[in-house]
């Protein structure tokens, strides 16, 4: 089977709402075959982005991104074509033809690194069970995660002579590879390579369908750094990645919340105690392209950092970075000075769901740390708290609500409202201008071009008969759809049928956006065909022409004004005529 042939056979097989329904909460839109979210490829507040069962494409009208299933993988996933192919044709358990060895070269390299990381993960876990993973087993055992836990988070031991290297040479993995892979590292004195990652636990590190792409490594000597990252590779780009987000993204969907904690072990000891929505940023700081990852799953967030300051500052800054995209955030400190690990060991499951439901708004915490930092018992003190909480609060975008939050916190912080506002609405000139607001559905076509088009896509057979009537009409170009038609009468002619995709491809990017806003604006009722399409088609076409005779009437009797008025009655009578020709014509007219 040609990787052409393979890719329909799938493209028929995979329901494209089902596989954007993983990455993004859609509602349906009531009695119709769309559906609609919140963009997962820009910020935004109201959805623009739909997903339409019928044509299995999606379009997000505030960005213009669109396409079918596989270019929604490639994009989410920011993968190449074929890899995107292969992960959907695993999900759906389709057995995927071997490439051909020319294809896409991006994508093969992309598909080895993937292949490399899932042979490292498996060496890392059997070095765990084997005989010298004893220290790292220990190691587990004084933080209580046990055998199965180890085992469901393919928790691994990199041994301290490695492995990898021999591993990947005995396999013929090309030299290049084992650098770009990230997990080994070319000797600086004499040849050859070495294992990144010696006498650490690792980590595996999985992008959101759950393939291994990177790993985290804790050292179990006294080695620095603590913790120590893969690289950034072809496959692993830091700052789009959450630790931990292909388990917690089906919790988050169902409670509408997400836990945000800072460390590898945090997640495990949260995931143990039940709660299976939470996620860390792992190695990095947060970053907005995470946080919009975590916002497709869920509207609030629990921050649950570690007690020290570093931790306190971390979640600051998470802050916000929330808030830049409009999440509901709650800050969780654990009493005791507990990380969230320890806490679940020392205090049970239990205790910790309800501490992270106990949260104080985000708000509360920011003034509490502003207590701490400033002179509360001076007014300059008591200012300065206030300028320290002005950001964040600058950052909500709903006006009356910062309205009440500055109100809220002047009698938190006890200053003067009056002095505050005065405060707030200087910040507040200073303030940039939001982002442009989200594009409207285009409604740019006619109702006559629009039922125009909805025929040619559903009845390309009955249209074939009419194609060079079409192509024929005076008016063609003028249409604002001509484009789209004529690509899809192209089609038509060629092929005999019609490929929605195709089309989609074939088109300028203004066409291709007005033709998926036509289908993706349709309500069922509307794209429900007619009981005789061919019928439907020619009252169209008799529309079109009596339309452009009318125009042509229309200006023949301006021309015959305007010779009447220079006196030229020979020029009057003869487009008169004409006039009268045209007249006669529409009077006998076929369709
Ligand atoms: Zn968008």
């Amino acid at each position: 089977m040609s990787s052409f042939d393979f890719k329909e056979t799938l493209k028929n097989s995979v329901d494209i709402v089902r596989v954007i329904g993983d990455y993004v909460r859609l509602q349906k839109l009531g009695g119709s075959a769309r559906y609609r979210g919140l963009c997962p490829f820009h910020n935004e507040k109201t959805p623009s982005f739909y997903v339409h069962a019928d044509r299995q494409f999606f379009k997000c009208f505030g960005c213009a991104k669109g396409g079918d299933v596989f270019s929604f993988v490639m994009e989410i996933e920011g993968l190449g074509f074929f890899e995107a192919m292969k992960l959907l044709a695993e999900k759906n358990g389709i057995p995927m033809p071997a490439p051909k060895p020319d294809f896409d070269p991006a994508s093969r390299k992309k598909a080895s690194l993937q292949d490399l990381h899932e042979m490292a993960a498996r060496l890392f876990q059997e070095s765990l069970f084997g005989p010298r993973g004893e220290p790292a087993r220990e190691y587990l055992k004084q933080r209580g995660v046990g055998r199965k836990l180890a085992e469901e988070f393919g928790l691994g031991f990199s041994e301290p002579g490695g492995g990898l290297v021999r591993l990947f040479q005995k396999q013929g993995v090309e030299e290049p590879l084992l650098e770009e892979s990230g997990l080994c590292l070319r000797r600086t004195e004499g040849p050859g390579y070495f294992d990144r990652f010696r006498n650490r636990l690792m980590f595996p590190i999985w992008n959101e369908s759950g393939k291994v792409i990177a790993f985290g490594g804790r050292t179990l000597a006294e080695d620095q750094p603590k913790y120590l990252n893969s690289p950034e590779t072809p496959i692993y780009r830091k700052s789009h990645v959450l630790y931990n987000l292909h388990r917690a993204r089906e919790g988050a969907r169902k409670s509408g919340r997400m836990v945000l904690v800072e460390g590898y072990m945090d997640v495990l000891g949260a995931h143990a105690a039940g709660v299976k929505e939470v996620v860390a940023s792992c190695g990095t700081a947060l970053t907005n392209q995470q946080v919009r990852a975590i916002k497709r799953h869920a509207d609030r967030v629990v921050v649950n950092f570690d007690p020290d300051q570093a931790g306190a500052n971390a979640a600051e800054r998470s802050i916000q970075i929330l808030l830049e995209e409009s999440l509901q955030i709650r800050v969780c400190s654990l009493p005791g000075g507990l990380d969230p690990d320890e806490f679940v060991k020392t205090n049970g499951a239990e205790a910790y769901r309800m501490e992270l439901e106990r949260g104080p708004g985000y708000f509360h915490w920011l003034a509490e740390r502003a207590r701490g930092r400033f002179d509360m018992r001076s007014a300059e003190g008591r200012m300065e708290a206030f300028r320290f909480l002005l950001p964040a609060i600058q950052k909500l975008p709903d006006k009356l609500e910062r309205l009440a939050v500055v109100n809220d916190m002047a009698s938190y912080l006890r200053v003067e409202p009056g002095e505050m506002l005065d405060q707030f609405r200087r910040a507040a000139a200073d303030r940039t201008p939001p982002r442009a607001l989200d594009v409207k559905i285009d409604q740019a076509l006619p109702d006559l071009e629009r039922v125009l088009i909805r025929l040619v896509v559903h009845h390309p057979g009955i249209v074939a008969d009419y194609a060079d009537t079409i192509l024929d009409l005076d008016s063609f170009a003028e249409l604002a759809s001509h484009g789209i038609l004529a690509a899809a009468l192209r089609q038509i002619e060629q092929q005999g049928r019609l490929d929605f995709t195709q089309l989609q491809a074939s088109l300028t990017e203004s066409d291709a956006h007005l033709l998926s806003a036509l289908f993706a604006s349709d309500t069922e009722d509307v794209e429900r065909t007619h009981d005789d399409p061919a019928a439907q088609l020619r009252a169209c076409l008799g529309k079109l022409e009596r339309d452009q005779q009318q125009r042509q009437r229309k200006q023949l009797r301006q021309l015959v004004r305007e010779a009447e008025m220079r006196g030229d009655l020979a020029e009057a009578l003869k487009l008169m005529e004409r006039e009268k020709e045209l007249a006669r014509l529409a009077a006998t007219q076929v369709f």
